[in-house]
């Protein structure tokens, strides 16, 4: 028996031994690895203009998004992408973009995913609108035996103000490791068959990534904000949340609340070709820095 368990150990050990050059294998060799790698680069940015118009005929889950007093989202998301795929591939040297959607036609979101991970995109930037839902008010519609009648009312609230910064949170942990698995699986790591998540090996790897893809969205939304606060933008701050999205996209990703809709001043801005261009330049600025830092920190 005590010999049974000691076997154990030593294949353990050795399965753990064996998992070490496969793991500098992949940081090496693997061109879509964040991780590390020698000459690791930025080569292809996802944008994904969040909504749409639900294509005709459709069925599933279409979100046609938020929409202001005279404008809606989808429409403010796609022309902010148009121009931040513009500006990227003039500011960026040798970036590549590609859009989840080009047109008013709405995407789901499953296949943005896919086309991020087809595409095998170093960053996904996702960008929408935000919306406060309304304010149920009750309100005095009279009186009755000398007691007030009530109704409820629904009012719009504007109070709302700002960009807010989403970031992939540990919800929906299963559908992110297979989209990483995925993606290892169709990336350069010549694996002749699917990781088995009972192998050590392939679970540190994917765990790793994991845990890089966090910390590389949350960096990526922080130098975000610091360019949208330089704007003088109101900002509501980071946050981690499940979102379908972005879980399934294996790589970092940020989602961008690019001002509410619903409020009038936002409104103005997001429709307006000034407000427009002032939040292409603050996600190009922090691009910038993003892509300079994660390309030197590379070791050789
Ligand atoms: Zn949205």
């Amino acid at each position: 028996m005590k010999n049974k368990a000691l076997k154990r150990l030593i294949s353990g050990l050795s399965l753990l031994l064996t998992s070490l050059p496969f793991f500098s294998f992949a940081s090496n060799s693997s061109q879509k690895d964040t991780v590390t790698g020698s000459n690791y680069k930025i080569r292809t940015i996802i944008v994904d203009p969040g909504h749409g118009v639900r294509p005709p005929g459709a069925t599933g889950n279409f979100s046609p998004g938020a929409s202001g007093a005279y404008s809606f989202e989808r429409d403010v998301t796609l022309a902010i992408a148009l121009k931040l795929r513009q500006e990227i591939e003039k500011q960026l040297a040798g970036v590549k973009v590609v859009l989840t959607r080009s047109t008013s036609e709405d995407v789901a979101w499953q296949k943005r995913a896919d086309i991020a991970n087809e595409n095998k995109g170093d960053l996904f930037i996702s960008l929408h609108c935000n919306s406060l839902a309304d304010r149920h008010v009750r309100e005095i519609v009279g009186h009755k035996h000398h007691k007030p009648v009530y109704r409820t009312v629904d009012v719009p609230d504007r109070s709302g103000k700002g960009v807010l910064m989403l970031v992939y949170g540990f919800h929906r942990t299963k559908e992110e490791e297979r989209a990483i698995k995925e993606n290892l699986v169709e990336g350069e790591l010549e694996m002749n068959s699917d990781p088995d998540p009972n192998d050590p090996a392939a679970m540190i790897l994917m765990n790793e990534y994991k845990r890089k893809y966090r910390k590389q969205s949350i960096h990526l939304a922080e130098l975000m904000v610091s360019e949208f606060t330089t704007d003088g933008r109101r900002i509501e701050g980071i946050r981690e949340q499940g979102v379908l999205v972005l879980c399934h996209s294996a790589m970092p990703a940020v989602l961008v609340e690019t001002g509410y809709i619903n409020n009038p001043e936002d409104e103005a801005y997001l429709n307006s070709e000034t407000g427009q261009n002032e939040i292409v330049a603050s996600i190009i600025r922090a691009l910038k820095s993003y892509k300079d830092e994660i390309e030197a920190s590379v070791q050789p």
